[in-house]
């Protein structure tokens, strides 16, 4: 068997390659424009896809400003030494564009690194292209990015999931070795679902936030896309942690994720909340939930049915407070301080309403309008406040459940990838593919998304595991006992058999 070009292997198997001296950081960089040069041109997964010419990653030219260990170096560096990382465009690398996929950032310079830059940069990552989004990541699509669509590498006519589609494609794509999202409603889980690949959303305040341009700051959390669990475990490991520059980052020790990875799952408990398997799901999710049930306690768990009474609610309650958080969160993008500003204004008021209104694409502005809405007086007690008593009840809802059980399966997303263009006219339908993974977010805890299943098309499906708050070590453990135990890793190409 020939063995497989670099940028098709993990982490994990190009640490080993390094190790061996059989490998060295540039043939990985190599085999990524190679692919690049091919794939790229109808996925466009990275934001500056096209014009990417000799240098596709940028890391050419970071090497010249320090960005990148020479090489050589990496070996005294930590677990990613010489692993290009590619970087959602939404976390700040210092020197480097940075537009959330939006006109209104166009030409805003990072001022700073990111505190995950700074700590993939200490464990000798190399920090790799910026990759495609839903304009400040409002959406499940990655059809609002104003560099146009990415498209999904398993079927070009089908969309990648969003936000973090690009994050998500150029990974199954091998396009990149691993990528980071964000995720506030499911912009890392669902795109790894419809991508065939492996997302993890922390738990809040398990990563800093420092350098990520927030979307609705109470939710929000950067993870790994990755092509396998163990990489993620890996990743994970080096991105979490306490950071004294973001208030809400927890001062939690960071466990050794790969130590779990090997432990079987006999006897551990895992709940199955009713309300996500009724009626909801498209046919192919629920035979891949039955499959997951059946894997999983042929692998010594334990299956028992759990209820998650408010979940009805999940959807309405996240569509008031993520919103809400947003519309005060972009009220900064103004014309004065950041990115695009309408010159042609003649008063300080046209340049605030030019600027946002032709800086911000359409999706954006609903989002503000409808923030805004809920929280202006009159209104606040009626909507926002009331939203975040839901929230409260949607996050004891869990806090019960893990009383019974260590963790709980759910689908990741309602069906596999739909089609471009299939949804951009209805909002609402847009808004409810989010049903399985928004919970996660309002309850604070973390969540992970692996294939288990493939359509007769072709198309991935994720199944999703929930654990409680800083138990992302069970969530890799039960991720991978699952994906050794089956062969959709494999079949999708993401691990060579
Ligand atoms: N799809 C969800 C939304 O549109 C989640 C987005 C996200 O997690 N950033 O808000």
């Amino acid at each position: 068997m020939s063995p497989s070009p670099p940028n098709r292997l993990t982490i994990t198997q190009i640490a080993q390659a390094y190790a061996q001296g059989r490998l060295a950081p540039q043939d990985v960089l190599d085999a990524l424009s190679e692919e690049i040069a091919v794939r790229e041109g109808e996925i466009h997964a990275y934001i500056n896809g096209a014009a990417m010419g000799s240098d596709p990653s940028g890391t050419l030219r970071r090497r010249q400003r320090g960005l990148t260990p020479e090489q050589g170096q990496e070996e005294s560096l930590g677990p990613l030494r010489g692993v290009p990382v590619a970087i959602k465009d939404n976390i700040c690398v210092e020197g480097e564009e940075i537009t959330c996929a939006s006109k209104i950032l166009k030409g805003f310079i990072s001022p700073y690194h990111a505190t995950v830059i700074e700590k993939l940069l200490a464990a000798g990552a190399l920090i790799y292209g910026r990759t495609n989004m839903d304009e400040f990541a409002f959406g499940p699509s990655c059809e609002t990015s104003c560099y146009g669509p990415t498209k999904n590498p398993r079927d070009l006519g089908r969309v990648p999931g969003g936000s973090s589609g690009g994050s998500a494609a150029a990974v199954a794509a091998h396009t990149a070795i691993a990528a980071l999202g964000s995720d506030t409603g499911g912009s890392i889980r669902q795109p790894a679902s419809f991508c065939g690949v492996v997302g993890v959303k922390p738990t809040y305040g398990r990563v800093s936030r420092y350098g990520l341009i927030a979307f609705a700051s109470s939710l929000d959390q950067i993870g790994p896309i990755t092509k396998d669990v163990r990489d993620a475990a890996v990743l994970l490991r080096v991105i979490a942690g306490h950071d004294p520059k973001d208030s809400t980052s927890a001062d939690v020790p960071v466990p050794d994720y790969a130590g779990f990875l090997d432990r079987d799952i006999r006897g551990m408990k895992i709940g199955l909340p009713k309300e996500y398997f009724a009626a909801g799901a498209s046919s192919q999710v629920m035979e891949t939930m039955a499959y997951a049930r059946t894997q999983l306690a042929r692998l010594g768990a334990e299956l028992v049915e759990i209820s998650l009474p408010h979940t009805a609610y999940v959807v309405n309650a996240y569509y008031i407070i993520a919103p809400s958080e947003a519309s005060s969160n972009l009220a900064r993008f103004d014309g004065v301080r950041f990115g695009f500003r309408d010159e042609s204004a003649k008063t300080l008021l046209q340049m605030y309403e030019d600027s946002r209104g032709r800086g911000f694409g359409a999706e954006v502005k609903r989002r503000i309008i409808l923030g805004t809405y809920s929280l202006s007086s009159g209104y606040y007690d009626a909507y926002y406040l009331r939203a975040m008593k839901v929230r409260t009840k949607i996050k004891e809802d869990f806090d019960k459940a893990f009383q019974k059980v260590d963790a709980l399966l759910t689908p990741t997303a309602p069906t596999a990838a739909f089609r471009l263009g299939e949804k951009v006219e209805d909002p609402l339908q847009m808004y409810l593919s989010d049903v399985y993974t928004i919970s996660a977010n309002l309850a604070g805890i973390p969540a992970i998304s692996l294939p288990g299943g493939i359509t007769p098309e072709g198309l991935p499906i994720g199944i999703q595991f929930l654990a409680k708050p800083f138990d992302e070590g069970n969530l890799f453990r039960l991720a991978h006992a699952f994906e050794q135990s089956t062969d959709f890793h494999r079949r999708l190409g993401n691990v060579a058999s």
